[in-house]
């Protein structure tokens, strides 16, 4: 995609407009393709279900490639082979625009999907975000203004309206009402920092919550469950006659007692926590249970995938100094990978801009073993000395 101008009036509501059209959360997010996909599209063989997509290759990712706020995603055999190719809603959603803003803008068919997950981090108790999709042949049935959608179903087919070749160009917006100033140069390696977190890379996204490990009902009786991975808190969803709430909203509602979630420690004794559950994670080969105040209720614990190691990186580091008005903007050209930096660690650094006009390097570590054990540092511009590691927070994925 050729980012010529990034006019998106057609999402620009307003508070009051939108603040009744949040959808219901979902339980899980699925990607846009089908993995079994045959038929005229383009067919390879020999891939594997844990690709994040078989068929398909992401060609460039968020904010690692110029001016491009999205990922392009490709068919395997080139051309316009994947021209046609159903496209599927990530998750329960609704539609909030439709349009087609024609080959001057480069963006062609537009879909825009609203998505809601449970997620203690989010002060709403739920993390909402909207998936945009670009030069789209055309919207699958039923797919209009105020429309809802089910996870999985035909949303769009892909194709190259706006673009040269057939792509998918896939946004995620983490900020609703956020439209790329058209002044930005669509050339240019630098992204402001407010511009970075308007958006999230839609694949980390859906992968950190495509998968659920562990998924079983209690019977107002003990359940124990052991994550094989370590798993944020934040992610764990309770489920009551389809009604979706987040562990801590779960208890706020009187469906959990606090104490009935508990963890066990080496002495072999159970231990309830006495801060909100959604300050800790679960740790991987860990015993924990809980029990619920109701019969019948579900949990879902999904554990990220770790696919995309790097854009956790960027934005660590984004948050990292986001509260640091000395912070301006960044270089993606910039960005770099020492895998073999330590035994343990695995070492990212990106070049920032700072508002005075000069640089410095912000530096993110990721534990090899587990990464959601992340670390960052920068050297101060002022004192010009590397502040100490600040430890990322476990449980805020972003
Ligand atoms: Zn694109």
């Amino acid at each position: 995609l050729k980012l010529n101008l990034f006019l998106l009036s057609s999402v620009l509501f307003s508070v009051s407009a939108v603040a009744g059209s949040f959808p219901s959360p979902t339980s899980l997010f699925g990607l846009p393709f089908n993995e079994k996909q045959t038929g005229p599209y383009c067919s390879i063989s020999g891939w594997s279900n844990e690709e994040a997509s078989h068929q398909y290759h992401m060609q460039h990712n968020f904010s690692f490639d110029k001016f491009h706020m999205g990922e392009d995603w490709n068919g395997k055999c080139g051309g316009d082979t994947d021209e046609g190719y159903p496209l599927l809603a990530i998750a329960d959603g609704e539609v909030v625009s439709v349009d087609d803003v024609g080959i001057v803008t480069g963006q062609g068919k537009r879909l825009y999907i609203r998505h809601a997950f449970p997620y203690a981090q989010n002060t709403a108790r739920f993390m909402v975000v909207e998936s945009a999709m670009l030069h789209l042949q055309g919207m699958g049935t039923g797919i209009v203004n105020g429309a809802k959608v089910k996870r999985g179903q035909t949303i769009a087919y892909l194709g190259k309206t706006g673009t040269g070749y057939a792509h998918f160009h896939w946004e995620l917006r983490s900020n609703l009402f956020s439209s790329t100033p058209s002044t930005a140069n669509p050339y240019s390696s630098v992204l402001t920092i407010g511009n970075a977190l308007n958006y999230l890379p839609p694949s980390m996204v859906v992968d950190d919550r495509r998968n659920v490990r562990f998924l079983f009902t209690n019977n107002t009786s003990w359940t124990n469950f052991s994550p094989s991975g370590n798993a944020p808190s934040s992610t764990m969803y309770v489920n009551k006659g389809g009604e979706l709430k987040t562990l801590r909203s779960a208890v706020e509602a009187g469906w959990i007692v606090p104490r009935n979630i508990q963890f066990k420690k080496s002495d072999g004794k159970w231990y309830y926590y006495t801060t909100n559950v959604d300050a800790h994670y679960f740790e991987a080969g860990k015993e924990y249970r809980v029990m619920s105040t109701l019969s019948g209720v579900s949990y879902g614990l999904p554990i990220p995938g770790n696919r995309f190691q790097e854009d956790r990186a960027r934005f660590d580091m984004i948050n990292a100094v986001k509260d640091d008005s000395r912070f301006f903007s960044f270089d993606t050209k910039s960005f770099d990978k020492l895998p073999n930096w330590h035994l343990d660690w695995e070492l990212y650094r990106m070049e920032f801009k700072l508002t005075s006009g000069e640089s410095t390097w912000v530096v993110q570590i990721t534990n090899k073993a587990d990464p959601l054990i992340r670390q960052t540092t920068y050297i101060d511009p002022v004192l010009n000395n590397w502040t100490d590691f600040i430890a990322i927070d476990k449980n805020k994925l972003y």
